[in-house]
């Protein structure tokens, strides 16, 4: 895709195209792409020195893999990376506001044509509620379908409509911890994606185990939780490729549900196969990659290996505070486990205290104050 902000672009001196990473600087201090700079070295006639193409200053030949990388210039390449990201999804919101304008007018022709309760209408609400959805405005978006839904179920030849609508408000109440409620639409949904598409094998059914196991994970139904799970993980290796996000998804959630039976070591095997693919996919400095290494952390802590525990909960904690910012729900529950840890396990309270005190702000923030109490029982406990 063609770069929003290309005036601003630095590029590399070599190709002229834009920097990518990794980088590979002379010790000149003068910066290239490494495919770039491979090829000068290949053209350099197996001369023991090489010139920069910028300077002009020379230095011993290495191998490419051995001139060091430009970390400061590749974290810059990243912030602009986020920028445009940014600038990416506002435009894309905007776009998405002015489609539910012109939706909310079509629907007011379509009433005037058709009547209120033609099939027309039917089709524009729900096309009002996904692109509600798609700017998470998930009250609105449940509106429309809440509408559009009895209409629809009346008709025979909107089943695959109806289905993934089905999943679309069972996940609004997923999200809304109404668990009992986004259960009864997932089922409601399974078994007409199955006639639809003649098989379990499908991608789609595929989400719907995945969202079935993760309501029963939190409505501690464990058992019934790892049969859903397992079938997503089953369909999604026959469907899509085995280091997919998805099939790494899979993984994440059977290791919740191991860890939720206590089952520790089985919990960490489907952990790090999930962090394998989401540092692979994603990027060692995801933010699912930190999630990743919080749900490993937890584990080491019920298994009182409170080294593990320490070292996992610091790597999540550093992607977390440089993705999130420091002040972000995420960081403040890392916080609060290791304040226990340092306070239960290790006796640490010194410690304790400091993780207690950074906690306690983000959360009165985060909580209205729900927690204040605690924290500060914790914090006076701490203080001896
Ligand atoms: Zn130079």
């Amino acid at each position: 895709m063609a770069s929003l902000l290309n005036e601003n672009q630095p590029t590399d001196p070599i190709s002229l195209l834009p920097y990518k990473k990794p980088t590979r600087a002379l010790p000149c201090g003068h910066t290239f792409n490494h495919s770039s700079l491979a090829s000068l070295l290949d053209n350099n006639n197996g001369d023991a020195t090489l010139a920069c193409p910028v300077c002009r200053k020379r230095s011993h030949v290495r191998d490419v893999n051995e001139y060091p990388r430009n970390y400061g210039m590749e974290q810059q390449m990243d912030f602009q990376q986020e920028k445009e990201d940014k600038i990416r999804k506002e435009k894309m919101d905007l776009v998405i506001k002015m489609k539910i304008e012109s939706n909310e007018e079509k629907k007011k022709l379509l009433v005037k044509a058709y009547g209120e309760n033609s099939s027309e209408v039917t089709d524009c609400i729900i096309e009002l509620g996904n692109l509600y959805h798609d700017i998470a405005e998930y009250d609105k978006a449940m509106k429309c379908y809440k509408e559009a839904l009895p209409r629809y179920e009346k008709s025979d030849d909107k089943i695959a409509d109806v289905a993934r609508t089905y999943c679309k408000v069972g996940a609004i109440y997923e999200r809304q911890s109404e668990y009992d409620k986004s259960m009864e639409y997932f089922e409601k949904a399974l078994p007409m994606q199955v006639k639809e598409f003649g098989t379990e094998e499908h991608v789609d059914v595929g989400k719907t185990y995945e969202l079935m196991g993760w309501t029963c994970s939190q409505l501690r139904k464990d058992d019934q939780a790892m049969e859903y799970c397992m079938k997503s993980l089953k369909i999604r290796l026959k469907v899509l490729d085995e280091g997919h996000v998805d099939v790494a998804e899979s993984y994440d959630i059977i290791g919740v549900v191991y860890a939720y039976k206590a089952e520790y070591d089985k919990a960490l095997e489907y952990y790090n196969k999930a962090l394998d693919i989401f540092i692979n996919k994603l990027g060692k400095d995801h933010t699912d990659v930190a999630m990743s290494y919080n749900n490993i952390a937890n584990v080491y802590d019920s298994q009182n290996k409170y080294d593990e525990a320490l070292e996992y909960y610091n790597k999540g904690l550093d992607i977390d505070i440089n993705k999130l910012g420091k002040d972000h729900t995420r960081v403040a529950q890392t916080y609060m486990n290791l304040g226990k840890l340092n306070e239960e396990n290790l006796h640490n309270y010194k410690v304790a205290l400091e993780y207690y005190q950074k906690a306690k702000p983000i959360y009165t923030k985060s909580h209205n104050g729900q927690y204040d109490a605690y924290f500060d029982e914790r914090i006076q406990f701490c203080k001896g």
